[in-house]
């Protein structure tokens, strides 16, 4: 084995036990935990602002938002009216760590908390291989960006648990095409739960709505 291969197993496996310890303590309280992961761009915060504005005060949520080197879309999501919002500044890397998300989470109280949204860096490589102690990984594609995207980050939409399409709103302006990409992705993984949605005009988000309300539902049973 390379020496550069054993530092990666090493890095992954530390990883892997750190996500383990916040699985179990967002398991004990019941929280729903969704790790967003998109390329840049997408509109995964613009989603969450959307999600804030529509459940905030119905549902409970905290949010942790990673970012290369701004606190931007944390200030965003503060200012869409989340009240347990924290910033994960990278300082250059390209995704999203246990340790970072554990120590975030270490500075939120996460009491009656129902859902904790990760916004993960906007990229659709390594962020796959990064165990963040997630329930789920949504990931969020905009009708902006190639519809063969599943075909090019394959890991990406296998390990996700549901599909964004955002940007619904710009359809025909782009050669962009909604059935090859949901054959493109249900290719790759045939379980995915897909919404099509525009975060600019509303349409479709009611049925996201509804979908976060079930996980949470089904978590408090424990039947998650
Ligand atoms: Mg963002
Ligand atoms: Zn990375």
């Amino acid at each position: 084995m390379s020496e550069k291969v054993s530092v990666e197993k090493k890095v992954l496996s530390e990883n892997d036990r750190i996500a383990a310890q916040i699985r179990e303590k967002l398991g004990a309280k019941r929280i729903v935990a969704l790790n967003l992961v998109s390329s840049p761009g997408s509109g995964k915060t613009s989603l969450l602002e959307r999600t804030l504005d529509a459940l905030n005060g119905d549902i409970k949520m905290a949010l942790v938002a990673g970012d290369v080197q701004t606190e931007n879309d944390a200030k965003r999501l503060i200012r869409a009216g989340g009240m347990l919002v924290r910033p994960i500044v990278t300082g250059g890397a390209c995704h999203l760590d246990a340790s970072m998300v554990s120590n975030a989470l270490n500075q939120l109280d996460l009491t009656d908390v129902d859902v904790l949204f990760i916004e993960n860096v906007g990229n659709l490589v390594c962020p796959s291989s990064y165990d963040l102690g997630e329930d789920m990984k949504v990931v969020v594609i905009s009708t902006t960006e190639g519809d063969d995207k599943p075909l090019k980050y394959p890991s990406m939409f296998r390990r996700s648990s549901a599909m964004v399409i955002n940007k619904v709103d710009l359809l025909g302006l782009s050669d962009f095409d909604v059935s090859k990409v949901k054959d493109n992705a249900l290719g790759i993984n045939g379980g995915l739960r897909i919404f099509e949605v525009s975060c600019r005009t509303g349409a479709g988000l009611n049925d996201w709505y509804t979908w976060l309300r079930e996980l949470i539902i089904r978590k408090k049973r424990n039947e998650t």
